[in-house]
């Protein structure tokens, strides 16, 4: 759902003069925290559920504003995706993304995907497919260990959608549909997207030991992915008991607060080298 125009500077503010003035300034600053490069990335991992062992990592972006400090993408994405200014700040994400992918890998650590999390505007952009490959030319990753997240809401131009995706699986790399169940999906055209895995959204996670229909949910969504061949991700699993309803109900993968936030390179790099906590 659009959580249209929430952010930082909004809040703050009840009429909309000063709304739309606290919107310029939001836009100013954005345009400058990209010309400056203001933005670092936080990892989350993505735990195999059987072994324990991290198997992937999503990006996720934070603010790094000079006065402010880290600002939650919570609070500038909805607008950056209005304004279009998501365009360039998805680019650099995607690049910085691949960059310490790579970096991982030149360290030696396991080889592993990372996720990016791409937005409607990109994902309708005019040649996104020949921007992706420039960036993975460019940082040297190899197009399998890149993982992009897209939403149910960007599939309901079901035609555009197939396409796009089949470009993209041409260049070798991943998809994921994020937050699912939360949006529209068609099961009947599910099948037809070529997609690798989905993402439970933590909406569902999160009663699933309280309210019999989330559990429900949650077990209906993991089979389905079992028979049409998809791999599952729980998001948003913060308890042991979700994660042993998640494991008897074979969910492939979690990613929550049980395990870890997303957090800096380095401490990614400890988690990689250590193990997840638990
Ligand atoms: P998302 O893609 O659904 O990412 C997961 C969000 O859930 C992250 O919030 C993460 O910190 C949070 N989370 C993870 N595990 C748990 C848990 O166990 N419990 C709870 N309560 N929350 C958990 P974050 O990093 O604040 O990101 C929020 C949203 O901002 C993301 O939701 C995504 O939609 C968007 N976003 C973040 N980075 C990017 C980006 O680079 N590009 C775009 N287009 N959107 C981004
Ligand atoms: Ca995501
Ligand atoms: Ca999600
Ligand atoms: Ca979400």
């Amino acid at each position: 759902a659009k959580e249209k125009g929430r952010n930082d500077f909004q809040i703050f503010n009840s009429d909309m003069k000063s709304v739309s003035l606290n919107r310029l300034k939001l836009e100013n600053e954005l345009r400058r925290a990209i010309a400056q490069e203001e933005f670092v990335l936080f990892y989350q991992p993505q735990v195999d559920i059987e072994t324990g062992r991290i198997v992937g990592v999503e990006a996720l972006i934070r603010w790094a504003h000079p006065e402010k400090g880290l600002i939650s993408p919570n609070h500038f994405i909805s607008f950056a995706e209005e304004s279009g200014l998501i365009v360039p700040i998805g680019e650099w994400v995607l690049r910085a993304a691949c960059k310490q992918n790579k970096i991982w890998q030149n360290q030696g650590f396991p080889k592993m995907p990372i996720s990016v999390n791409l937005s409607m505007r990109q994902f309708f952009q005019h040649n996104l497919k020949g921007k992706i490959s420039h960036v993975l030319e460019q940082t040297g990753l190899d197009p399998q260990y890149l993982e992009l997240e897209i939403t149910e809401s960007m599939t309901m131009d079901v035609d555009h959608a197939i396409q796009s995706l089949l470009e993209l699986k041409e260049l070798g790399v991943h998809v994921s549909i994020d937050d699912f169940g939360t949006g529209y999906s068609s099961l009947y055209y599910l099948k037809k997207f070529p997609i690798d895995k989905l993402k439970i959204d933590r909406s569902f996670v999160r009663d699933i030991m309280v309210d019999p229909n989330d559990a429900a949910i949650v077990t209906t969504i993991i089979a389905m992915t079992h028979h049409l061949n998809l791999k599952v991700i729980a998001e948003g699993v913060e308890t042991e008991e979700q994660l042993h309803f998640l494991h008897q109900n074979r969910c492939n993968e979690v990613q929550g607060y049980w395990f870890s936030p997303p957090v800096d390179a380095v401490e990614l790099e400890h988690m990689l080298s250590h193990g997840v906590p638990a």
